[in-house]
Formats: structure tokens, C-alpha cells, sequence
């Protein structure tokens, strides 16, 4: 991806932040992703006072993505922005969801309130985020 569309991404994950829904922690984050087709979808994270039903924002974009009918092959990239001051980094449940809706290979791009500039901008694919990760093939092996 080139640098003026990554730039582009981050000034757009920024405005999306501020929809974020989080009366509870006040710790804003939002993602976008890219599809294939060059649609986006798009998610924040959204609080609630049952915390177990809190949903975050790599979730949330990525449900859209599959409610529009998009596959994991169609997903292209996550960018990911998050009011934290270090890296910012999606949840394990997050990796966990990531690695079922979105290629392996794919790109997610990390920033936090600190980022204005391309270098700070933490690129890493899917299988970084979870090496060795439990997936659908790895439900297999017992049956007969
Ligand atoms: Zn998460």
C-alpha cells in the first residue's frame, strides 16, 4: 500500500475513533478494513455495562464485512488505531476472531495517539499477531 493511503487511513481511523461507545474505560479505538474491492468497513468499540458483552472494534468491522457477504479471502488489510500511549495492539480474543475472518498474509497496520507519521506505524501480518493459532483444520483429528 502506498505511503498517501496509509496516511490517508490513519487521519480516517482517527475521526472513526471518536464514535467509539466506551462510557466505561473512555479508551477509544477503531478499525477499518480494507476489502479486496476497495470497500472498507468500518468498527469501534462498543462498552457495556455487562462487560462480557463489550465488543471491540477489530471485531466489529470484521462482522460487518461478513454480514455484507465477504469471505476471508475478499479481506485485504485491518488498520487499527487506539487511544493507548505504547504499541496498541489487537486483544487475544481479537487474534483469535483475526485469524478465522482474514488471510493469514493479510497486512494490519497498528497506530495509537502518539502516531502522526508513517514511521510510527506498526505493520505486521495476521500470523504474527498468533503464531500457532487454534483454527478450524485443528477442531479435526479425532473423528473416525
Ligand atoms: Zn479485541
Amino acid at each position: 500500500m502506498d505511503e498517501t493511503k496509509v496516511l490517508d487511513l490513519l487521519n480516517k481511523v482517527k475521526v472513526l475513533q471518536e464514535k467509539a461507545y466506551v462510557p466505561y474505560s473512555n479508551f477509544r479505538v477503531a478499525a477499518i478494513v480494507g476489502l479486496k474491492d476497495n470497500k472498507e468497513t468500518l468498527g469501534v468499540n462498543i462498552e457495556n455495562a455487562a462487560f462480557p458483552a463489550t465488543i471491540c472494534a477489530e471485531r466489529t468491522a470484521l462482522a460487518q464485512a461478513i454480514t455484507l457477504g465477504y469471505k476471508k479471502d475478499d479481506v485485504d488489510f485491518l488498520f487499527l488505531i487506539t487511544d493507548s500511549k505504547s504499541l496498541g495492539s489487537p486483544c487475544g480474543v481479537c487474534r483469535q476472531f483475526m485469524v478465522e475472518t482474514m488471510p493469514l498474509d493479510a497486512k494490519v497496520y497498528m497506530s495509537n495517539c502518539n502516531t502522526k507519521e508513517l514511521k510510527d506505524i506498526k505493520i505486521v501480518t495476521v500470523a504474527d499477531l498468533l503464531p500457532f493459532a487454534f483454527m478450524c483444520e485443528s477442531l479435526k483429528g479425532n473423528e473416525k
